[in-house]
């Protein structure tokens, strides 16, 4: 062993109309000592503006990108609009998600369709892209299959990395993550017992944790506060911040084998 422990931060839902909120995220995460971080950028968030014709966002995305941060593919329009659902599957489309689990029973056909388009688009920006995020963490086995002949090293799901270059076999090498839920009071004050309470048994562990941030998480500064804290705590106790791609690349590499020995 004899590694330090590693934190993934991520900013979720990375689009034109939340730009001016990442941008204040990524800036207060640098003040904290987060040197990189992972970007998960929806190319048409909501079938509204592309984020790749806003020069400001592109630009700065670039800028990230230069620096040291990673941009991953985050679905394409990160809602279901025209598609059916059955009876079972509305837990986690209306419940869970608020209509956002855009991959959770998508074809396969449309599925390659977004992602070819999603990596086109990314190449023409000069953005390199090793993995794909489904929105809500939602996507299905049968979709999981197909990441790696769509050009995909490594996809998140919410308990961990799922190392798609690990050998004949797609992986999950699980990793808690702490979110934050904005979208009602009682979700609001709950999450930040639960994750306070998770928060330091991660650090009396040493364990390897991830941050997952969505844009309005900024604009509670209750919520935004303990994020904070605890990102200046980690990284005081030795945490080392990586993206989900360094993770992927070099602890678990090409199989999970070696990471192990
Ligand atoms: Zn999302």
């Amino acid at each position: 062993m004899g590694h330090p422990p590693r934190l993934i931060v991520s900013l979720h839902d990375v689009h034109p109309g939340s730009r001016e909120q990442i941008q204040r995220q990524r800036f207060d995460l640098n003040q904290a000592g987060i040197r990189s971080l992972s970007h998960l950028v929806v190319p048409e968030f909501h079938h509204g503006a592309s984020s790749f014709h806003d020069p400001a966002l592109s630009q700065w995305l670039g800028e990230q990108q230069a620096s040291g941060d990673e941009l991953i593919l985050h679905g394409f329009y990160h809602d279901r609009q025209g598609q059916r659902e059955s009876l079972g599957d509305l837990f986690w489309t209306r419940l869970y998600t608020n209509q956002e689990a855009e991959f959770y029973s998508l074809s396969e056909a449309e599925s390659r369709e977004r992602w070819k388009k999603g990596r086109e688009s990314f190449e023409l920006q000069g953005w390199r892209t090793r993995g794909f995020i489904a929105p809500a963490w939602l996507i299905h086995s049968g979709l999981v299959d197909c990441l790696s002949s769509a050009g995909f090293d490594y996809s998140v799901v919410y308990e961990g990395i799922l190392n798609l270059k690990g050998g004949s076999k797609t992986s999950l090498h699980r990793i808690p993550t702490l979110c934050w839920s904005s979208r009602a009071w009682w979700r609001r004050q709950s999450s930040l017992v639960w994750n306070g309470f998770r928060f330091q048994t991660f650090l009396s562990q040493g364990i390897d944790f991830r941050v997952s941030l969505h844009p309005l998480d900024v604009d509670y500064p209750f919520i935004w506060g303990q994020v904070m804290t605890m990102i200046r705590q980690a990284v005081r106790m030795g945490y080392q911040p990586v993206t989900y791609g360094e993770y992927q690349e070099k602890l678990l590499g090409r199989s999970e084998e070696s990471r192990i020995a």
